[in-house]
């Protein structure tokens, strides 16, 4: 199989001091203080003029028109997700910019650049799914909740093992996250955030992702402020009557100084299955996973899936079973960069056939899947016959 680990042209980007960095959102605010270890950086360039003349750290943000001396003058890396970064490529190339030699989105940075010029593997976002259980039933849940039909918490012995074997291979993840399901109803939450506090000098942002419905005890929350655990709460009071809840809930992680993000009037992009039939044939599904680029990673098992829906579909006995879906981190030689690659390779979407065989049946989270649905609707519990799909 081709390598997707060489695409950054050489003669640009070998001996890289100086950089600029385009977007300073959700993901530049927790990538700037990582590239600043390495890096002078510039400028900080954003589309968005709310967010003009702010100062990071020294550093002004600017706009597009402001910066074009400086955009052809430094490399580029760009920190949004791939659905923006299309938009973003556009302007650049509009410019005058080359994509790869004067400029690339991060993912590709962080796993190449670290990989070609300090040896190193890093990941960009690796989350670690610890429980099927959940307090809501979505409808259009991407992990598919409310269509498995055998829940269960992962075991310490089976969290430990995962994050050992990855921790082994893997020198740095920039965004880790717990999720589920709901986190919060795993009955061992204390235990999995000590394992992963053992690491936490290889986590960028490590993170809880949660929908706020339940409110974590007072022995979880020391432990949310001693490693510098981020809570990402999903708001779906839109769709589901607890806002007074989910309000006392975040008053008590402000109480606590934790750093929260509450995501209000969510627009959720429906995936489809089980429920919708979605058909693409083995080439349209290689250009629909292209376009979908997820760079959500799940570890899991000792293995590292490719995408969260797909491991989700698998693992909930939905669709069969698909060794190309995932890296198994037990077969790799931790010893060896080469072996090591493969983890690189598997989450740069370097998948056999171009695609994973999920993605024939799957809307995907690109901008080819236009179904807009409101988030969070709720359905009752589906029977538990006929689960199997695929
Ligand atoms: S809150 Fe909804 S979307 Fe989130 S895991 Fe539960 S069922 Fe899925
Ligand atoms: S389109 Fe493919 S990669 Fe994207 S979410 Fe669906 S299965 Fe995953």
């Amino acid at each position: 199989m081709d390598t997707k680990i060489d695409r950054l042209d050489d003669a640009h980007w070998n001996d890289l001091k100086n950089i600029v960095v385009f977007g300073y959102g959700r993901y530049g605010s927790r990538i700037v203080p990582y590239l600043r270890k390495s890096f002078h950086i510039v400028a900080i360039i954003d589309n968005d003029e709310d967010k003009k003349d702010k100062v990071i750290d020294d550093i002004k943000i600017m706009g597009v028109k402001d910066a074009e001396n400086i955009l052809h003058n430094y490399r580029i890396i760009v920190t949004t997700q791939a659905f923006f970064y299309a938009q973003i490529s556009n302007q650049l190339q509009e410019m005058g910019l080359v994509e790869y030699a004067d400029f690339t989105i991060w993912n590709q940075f962080f796993a190449e650049w670290y990989y070609k010029y300090r040896g190193m593997v890093c990941v960009e976002k690796a989350d670690i799914p610890i429980t099927s259980y959940c307090s809501l039933n979505c409808e259009s849940c991407s992990a598919f909740i409310p269509y498995i039909k055998e829940k269960c918490h992962e075991t310490l012995e089976q969290i430990e093992r995962s994050v050992s074997l990855f921790f082994d291979n893997v020198d740095r993840v920039q965004d880790m996250n717990l999720y589920g399901g709901e986190p919060f109803l795993h009955p061992q939450l204390c235990e999995i955030i000590e394992i992963l506090g053992k690491y936490r000098e290889k986590i960028g942002y490590f993170g809880i992702i949660t929908n706020g419905t339940i409110i974590p005890d007072m022995k979880v929350i020391e432990l949310l402020k001693k490693y510098d655990i981020g809570i990402s709460i999903s708001d779906y009071s839109n769709s589901v009557d607890y806002k007074e809840k989910l309000d006392r809930l975040c008053k008590l992680f402000e109480e606590h100084q934790i750093n929260i993000v509450r995501t209000v009037n969510m627009v959720w992009f429906d995936l489809g299955f089980p429920r919708k039939k979605i058909q693409y044939d083995t080439i349209s599904a290689q250009k629909h996973m292209i376009c979908c680029s997820t760079a959500c990673h799940d570890l899991i098992d000792g293995k590292i899936y490719y995408c969260v829906a797909d491991r989700a579909a698998q693992l909930g006995n939905l669709i069969p079973h698909s060794e190309k879906s995932y890296i198994d981190l037990a077969r790799i030689n931790k010893n060896d960069l080469k072996s090591r690659k493969a983890i690189l390779e598997l989450c740069a979407g370097n998948i056999e056939g171009g695609s994973l065989d999920f993605c024939k049946i799957c809307g995907g989270f690109g901008c080819d899947n236009l179904d807009e649905i409101p988030a969070a609707k709720q359905i009752k519990i589906v029977d538990n016959e006929n689960r199997r799909y695929g």
